[in-house]
């Protein structure tokens, strides 16, 4: 049975970014620039002052205590037309442009006033002090964001600040869903004896909508080949395909034979992991269909170890840092009954300083509240069984 980073390498391998598209930069939230952003002017494009305080001729400043006159008020947004001569400041706000002949700005603090139009400077101070320079921020021509950049909001606001309205990113796979099973019923409608709520479909449509992916909602699907056969046929258009439930080796388990039939080719079926063990993975025309296990937490730690970083590469991400990893110490005993890769999920905490885990309690794949108690995934490495108390292990924070 291939390892997990197998089975991460024959996916990364299949999937690459879909192409790219304008959009309004608001709308931009979570993509990956397709283009550098190269500045066309200074940010900030005129000097101003960093302080609420008075503009001076530092020259005036030299020694003191002085006392000046106070001949202008500048606030920001606004300039000064007026010159100003030996032993003269005005009045500035915060953002406020510089007047021509000052060359400082001095705080309040470090002034007393004497009446409207004189004050007492009690320090001297250095030309340049509390003023920002024109282009401070960005210097006009210099690339400011890159190709491959994800844009968070703070990506937002400096395109704001350089007034672009319309941004080049990559493309966002559409992801189609299928919930597999004869058991399922939806979620509005009454259950009847032996059935159960199709929950994995919510779940995996909040974890592809988490990041960003719009989602083609094909319902449940019945164990029957002919009603799996239309159904996923329908799902192969769109960008990525995913199923739960089905690909297993029970006697209903019709979800690889019908992808299998529409021409979905595999490049792996089952890896060394515990929950998920039963992943499928196709291609079919350049997609990736992905086929979950049903168990509800076998689903989610599937597509959070495996689909998701497809769906990161496929719309433009470098796969650098992806994955929010650290290291904590065990705070109760694990004890693996077999060789696969675990991922336990886990409560992360931090004590003084220091990351401390412990599992969330019972680990069966059933058992979907196991996630809804965890904030991080323990992955326990497939050769090792025993892990004690006060052992450092990998943490993977969801
Ligand atoms: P399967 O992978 O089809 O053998 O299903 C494994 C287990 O997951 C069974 O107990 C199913 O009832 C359960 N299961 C399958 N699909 C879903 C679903 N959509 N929502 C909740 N549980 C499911
Ligand atoms: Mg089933």
């Amino acid at each position: 049975m291939i390892s997990t980073q197998e089975a991460r390498d024959i996916i990364s391998a299949f999937v690459h970014p879909l192409g790219t598209l304008t959009v309004s930069f608001e709308n931009s939230l979570g993509f990956v620039l397709a283009e550098d952003i190269i500045s066309e002017e200074n940010i900030p494009s005129f000097d101003n002052s960093a302080m609420d305080g008075f503009a001076v001729r530092s020259e005036d400043c030299k020694t003191v205590p002085t006392v000046l006159q106070v001949i202008d008020e500048i606030s920001a947004g606004s300039v000064s037309t007026r010159r100003m001569g030996q032993g003269e400041c005005a009045t500035i706000m915060t953002g406020a442009k510089i007047p021509e002949d000052c060359d400082a700005v001095i705080q309040h603090e470090w002034t007393e006033a004497i009446n409207e139009r004189e004050i007492k400077l009690l320090r001297s101070v250095v030309p340049g002090y509390n003023i920002r320079r024109a282009g401070d921020d960005i210097r006009n021509g210099t690339t400011v964001l890159e190709w491959g950049q994800n844009i968070r909001p703070q990506e937002i606001g400096v395109l704001a600040s350089l007034g672009r309205r319309f941004v080049t990113v990559f493309r966002k796979p559409t992801v189609a869903i299928l919930a597999t099973g004869n058991e399922l019923v939806e979620i509005h409608k009454p259950l009847s004896n032996g059935k159960i709520r199709n929950s994995n479909l919510y779940t995996l449509k909040s974890l592809v909508h988490e990041l960003g992916c719009d989602v083609i909602d094909l319902g449940i699907g019945h164990d029957d080949k002919q009603e799996l056969k239309t159904k996923l046929e329908h799902g192969l258009n769109a960008d990525i395909l995913l199923t739960s439930g089905g690909v297993s080796v029970g006697k209903f388990d019709f979800v690889l034979e019908t992808l299998k039939e529409l021409g979905v080719e595999e490049k792996f079926w089952k890896v060394n992991i515990k929950p998920g063990m039963p992943l499928f993975f196709g291609i079919y025309n350049e997609k990736p269909v992905f086929g979950l296990p049903g168990n509800p937490v076998s689903s989610f730690v599937t597509f959070v170890e495996f689909v998701k970083p497809a769906i990161l590469q496929m719309s433009g991400n470098n796969m650098t840092n992806y994955r929010v990893q650290i290291r904590a110490t065990l705070n109760n005993e694990i004890l693996k009954k077999d060789a696969k890769r675990h991922f336990v999920r886990g409560v992360l905490e931090n004590m003084n300083g220091n990351f401390s885990v412990k599992t969330t309690g019972t680990q069966s794949s059933g058992v979907l509240t196991s996630l809804t108690k965890a904030n991080c995934l323990i992955h326990l490495p497939e050769e090792k069984k025993m892990f004690q108390i006060g052992e450092i292990v990998e943490v993977e924070l969801l």
